[in-house]
């Protein structure tokens, strides 16, 4: 197929190693009464696992190639971005620097110094808090022309790793995903994820529109309404076909949902945290409250009142997060005291 030949031309550091499990859900799927399958990319193999991995598989490698010797980025002061990138330049022995911003401005000494944010320390990565990173991209570059003024070479990764060269990650994932799907005899009715700074869902819903045509890949956003992230998405779609020298398939829609994420990115909500506790209730899976919780809200709802096509099996890619649960202790704490549903043994199934 030509996207898996054009895909092989871009070097790629091997760090996932093999295909990331893909497992059904069972108690989950009798307790909705449809099939739910879960793609554990939680569990690629570095610092607590997550999706970032698979796109600096190609960004690291672009680093390497231009001889620097610091990756740079920016994100949440509990991203796992960040955590993740950090804990690669450990590995390849080089320097970290990110710029943290604190979303929603709280005092909560769990979210300031665990989670994730506790890893950063451990990685020796260079934490520079941030009021805000509205001009991410400009922000970014003047910590690099910085960093050069030091004698350092950095090498600049977007918020999220979320540029045609990191989202390639994500077509590769989204080819894994179709050949496991087919060895598996499974037909998916819908592929659902967190939608934030898109990389992730603009990778894959293009190699599915290649690999798995007409299967809608329906991203959950956590920061933006649809029509703020549909832009985000599209221009990856856009510029990751375009990098790859492949069509957009005519059929490829952009879907996205934005009734999870209230009231803002990276505060919790009763429905994501309650859709942590029913998969850690029902299948011993950890979500987070930022994004696979709420992602994992709008699949229940989803399949609650129906919005998906068909009766086919639902699938849920697992993106990582739960480092964070440690930074939301309070949250989680909230929730199990007052849980409104309770999650059904075997025997009452
Ligand atoms: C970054 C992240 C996402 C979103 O991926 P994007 O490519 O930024 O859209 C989803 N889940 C988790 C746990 C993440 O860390």
């Amino acid at each position: 197929m030509k996207i898996t030949d054009r895909l092989a031309s871009f070097s790629r550091l091997d760090l996932v190693g093999a295909a990331t499990p893909l497992q059904k859900l069972d108690r989950l799927s009798g307790m909705l009464g449809r099939d739910i399958y879960i793609k554990r990319d939680d569990t690629t193999p570095l610092a607590f696992g997550g999706n970032k991995l698979r796109k600096l598989e190609f960004l690291a490698a672009d680093a390497l190639r231009q001889g620097a010797d610091t990756l740079v980025t920016a994100g949440a002061i509990q991203s796992n971005h960040v955590r993740q990138t950090a804990a690669l330049a450990a590995l390849l022995g080089l320097r970290c620097s990110a710029l943290l911003e604190n979303p929603t401005g709280t005092a909560d000494s769990d979210y300031l110094h665990s989670g994730n944010r506790l890893l950063l320390d451990l990685f020796d990565a260079q934490a520079e808090p941030v009021a805000s990173l509205d001009n991410a991209d400009a922000q970014l570059q003047a910590l690099a022309e910085r960093l050069r003024g030091e004698g350092h070479k950095p090498y600049v990764i977007p918020i999220g790793g979320s540029n045609p060269l990191g989202a390639l990650g994500y077509v590769r994932a989204g080819l894994e995903l179709a050949q496991q799907a087919e060895a598996m005899g499974l037909a998916f009715s819908a592929v659902v994820l967190a939608s934030g700074s898109a990389g992730t869902h603009g990778g894959l819903a293009l190699a599915l529109a290649h690999a798995m045509p007409g299967t809608p890949v329906v991203g959950v956003t956590v920061s933006r309404s649809v029509a703020a992230q549909t832009p985000k998405v599209a221009g990856l779609i856009e510029g990751t076909a375009a990098l790859l020298d492949v069509e957009v398939p005519a059929g490829l829609k952009v879907e996205l949902w934005d009734e999870y994420f209230a009231p803002r990115y990276g505060e919790p909500n009763q429905a994501g945290l309650e859709a942590i506790r029913i998969l850690a209730g029902t299948e011993g899976v950890l979500l987070d409250p930022v994004y696979t919780g709420k992602a994992m809200a709008g699949l229940l709802d989803g399949v609650a009142r129906r919005r998906f096509t068909g009766d086919g099996p639902v699938l849920f890619l697992h993106t990582g997060g739960a480092p964070a649960l440690f930074a939301y202790r309070n949250a989680i704490n909230m929730e199990i005291r007052t849980a409104a549903t309770t999650i059904p043994t075997t025997s009452a199934f």
